[in-house]
């Protein structure tokens, strides 16, 4: 199959990579930042999280991001969303998507959510359709997809009944996340081909942590396979919550440093992610992961 011409990033950065920072970002700091990213193209961005305020106290005042934040012609802003509460939070932000979330391995929901996968995913029919019902698009990310934390290797048999269940639910993306940087170029292609009996490739995103250097190549298998959407972090924010001081999301610069290399289109400008790179490692007062970024400023 010939590779796609054009590729789609959702920057996770402003949601997925500050939860996972120790040092909590001022408000005016993730409207910034959040706006920085918008100007320098990317599409989808994800501006922080609608659970209850004392769970994650990072992405607090994500109605205050919301309001805050310059909103760009044909950018989509969007947020986590884990029940009603949070779906009438979003909707009073008037922001356009949401993203419900689970994981595959039973461990890790309870661990997340005190909650098991199956209870988990029998809450969502409802809030999905409440959603749609407003007009709202609503993404899922699917956590533990390739490895679980707690219970090691996760088989794709496990993760297909879930996908299947949430597109019935109208979900129109599901984001395969590798939560703990496990996976492999082949476990990703024989993955997607299994779920490509089922469902369509084009609902499918791919979220990757680079915890043991095997993202970007990850990334290549989906491409091949077709996949058009990944979820990326600026300065691959948030480490990775399982193995301190190693790499989590990948940096959405080094993604966009190969796809631009392949002649893959983003839309996306490179020297405006390194910038931003710059400014949030000063704001973390430490050098963010990104491979390209730290090759562009010693050059
Ligand atoms: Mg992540």
């Amino acid at each position: 199959m010939p590779l796609p011409t054009q590729v789609q990033i959702v920057e996770v950065g402003p949601r997925d990579g500050l939860q996972n920072e120790k040092q909590i970002l001022p408000t005016e700091a993730r409207i910034q930042l959040i706006d920085k990213l918008s100007a320098s193209g990317l599409q989808t961005i994800e501006i922080g999280s609608f659970v209850r305020l004392d769970k994650i106290p990072a992405l607090a005042n994500t109605e205050d991001v919301a309001a805050g934040i310059t909103r760009r012609a044909g950018v989509n802003y969007t947020a986590l969303v884990p029940n009603e509460k949070g779906l009438s939070r979003a909707l009073e932000a008037k922001l356009p998507e949401i993203a419900v979330f689970m994981s595959v391995t039973d461990s890790h929901s309870r661990s997340n959510t005190n909650r098991s996968t199956a209870e988990a995913l029998a809450t969502y029919p409802p809030l999905v359709k409440q959603a749609l019902d407003q007009g709202l698009r609503v993404r899922a990310y699917l956590s533990t997809v390739f490895g679980c934390p707690y219970e090691g290797e996760v088989k794709p048999e496990q993760v297909r009944p879930i996908v299947e269940a949430l597109v019935e639910m109208g979900v129109y993306q599901i984001s395969l996340g590798d939560t703990i940087g496990v996976t492999n170029p082949l476990a990703v292609q024989r993955l997607l081909e299994y779920l490509g009996e089922r469902v369509s490739l084009d609902t499918l995103a791919l979220h990757f942590h680079d915890t043991r250097g095997t993202a970007l190549a990850n990334v290549l298998a989906g491409l091949q396979m077709g996949v058009t959407t990944y979820d990326s972090a600026i300065g691959g924010l948030g480490g990775c919550p399982y193995a301190p001081g190693a790499s989590g999301n990948l940096a959405t610069e080094d993604l966009i440093y190969m796809l631009h290399g392949m002649g893959i289109e983003t839309g996306v400008n490179l020297d405006a992610l390194v910038e931003i790179n710059q400014f949030l490692s000063n704001l973390f007062q430490r050098q963010l992961m990104s491979k390209y970024s730290i090759s562009r400023l010693s050059t």
